[in-house]
């Protein structure tokens, strides 16, 4: 039997306790009917943790993130909190998070499903098999730049300036996660800047070909400015394997691709920080979606945005690929035999609660592990 893994499960607020709610099932399942096993604990995180404790984040919940091998989140937020004091608002229990587990690598993956390709704004045909992964730097980059701020000029006008800066080492240890992703994937990274127009972009264009060079040659490289990316996104997405994008292009990028696929409960997403001498790298796996309050409480999340944020920590943080590819056939059989949470209702099909969707999920694991 493989080692213990230790997970730690922060579900949040709103739908967050809601969608875990399916995926404790599915560990469970693992537990029982696969070779690995898991150490999993559980805790307050967001508005949950504001009610229990007076903060998002309690030191205590951060180093026992710290201490595990993996966090999977849910979500956090609520109109509850509107009138909380700005540092103490759910959401900086996940900026916390992030900062201080130094998690500077965004990915996110955006993977068609057949049952789902009419939910696309795009012909199915130009989806169909789609399976990206943008991994974008989410530390660095204008959102951080400093000098920053609006001022007013001698002349009454007002100027706003942001910074884009970037360092070498910023752009290596992101590019070192994308050519590590295109390994265990199908080989291919694009790196996207606008090395025409911007000092950083050549920066970024030189640093990652030399690392390529240096020690990635066994993965092909292409380089893209960041608008021809956009463009060949929505023209013909399936072209690309890995992009690699900086903070600001990388936003723009990831949530264009993620609109690609159709519905937001089905988007999961990750974020990894540098692996320690042991290999090990922190990560947070998390959905994309929010904490939904129009709909928590009433059975109608859809867990799958969850449940495959746990698939990609299974093959991402614990190497896992056989077990994560369990998950999402059986996410794409249960999509293809019409069982549908309203989100992703379509013609024909049938509406099912959260946890319905969980018993069929369960189902179709026992059905391809029989
Ligand atoms: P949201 O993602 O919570 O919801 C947007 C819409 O999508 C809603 O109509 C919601 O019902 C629907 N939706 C989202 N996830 C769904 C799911 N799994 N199944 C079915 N439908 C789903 O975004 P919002 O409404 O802008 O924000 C709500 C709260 O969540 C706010 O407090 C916001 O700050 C917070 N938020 C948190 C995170 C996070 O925890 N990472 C991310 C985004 C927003």
């Amino acid at each position: 039997m493989a080692a213990n893994k230790s997970i730690l499960i922060l579900p949040g607020d709103g739908i967050g306790p809601e969608v875990m709610g399916q995926v404790r099932r599915v560990i469970d399942w693992f537990d029982n009917r696969r070779e690995v096993t898991f150490n999993v604990t559980e805790d307050l995180v967001g508005g949950a943790a504001y009610d229990a404790h007076g903060t998002p984040l309690s030191d205590n919940t951060l180093a026992a993130a710290m201490a595990a091998d993996a966090v999977l989140f849910g979500s956090v937020g609520g109109p509850k909190y509107d009138d909380a004091p700005r540092n103490l608002r759910p959401e900086m229990g996940l900026l916390r998070l992030r900062k201080e587990l130094d998690l500077f690598a965004n990915l996110r993956p955006a993977l068609t499903f057949d049952a789902l390709l009419d939910a696309s704004s795009l012909k199915p045909e130009v989806i169909k098999g789609l399976d990206l992964m943008i991994v974008r730097e989410s530390t660095s980059g204008v959102y951080f730049g400093e000098p920053r701020g609006i001022e007013t000029l001698p002349d009454g006008h007002r100027r706003g300036v942001d910074t884009q800066v970037y360092t070498d080492t910023e752009i290596s240890r992101v590019a070192e996660v994308a050519f590590d992703l295109a390994r265990v994937r199908r080989g291919k990274v694009t790196s996207a800047e606008k090395a025409n127009v911007m000092e950083t972009g050549v920066l970024w264009r030189d640093v990652v070909t030399k690392l390529h060079a240096a020690k990635h040659t066994d993965i092909k490289l292409e380089h893209m400015y960041a608008d021809n990316c956009a463009m060949q996104l929505v023209r013909a997405p399936t072209q690309f394997d890995v992009i690699l994008a900086d903070n600001l292009f990388g936003d723009i990028l990831s949530d264009c691709a993620a609109m690609l696929t159709g519905s937001l409960g089905m988007l999961p997403s990750a974020t990894l920080g540098a692996p320690d001498e042991s290999g090990r790298r922190r990560a947070l796996y998390e959905p994309v979606h929010g904490s939904a309050p129009d709909i928590a409480g009433k059975g109608l999340a859809n867990p799958l945005a969850c449940l495959l944020s746990f698939a990609m920590l299974l093959r991402y943080s614990f190497d896992l690929h056989e077990d994560a590819a369990l998950i999402e056939e059986a996410v794409r059989n249960v999509l293809k035999s019409g069982v549908r949470t309203t989100d992703i209702m379509g013609p024909g099909a049938a509406r099912v609660s959260t946890n319905v969707m969980g018993d069929a999920i369960l189902r179709e694991l026992d059905k391809q592990a029989a």
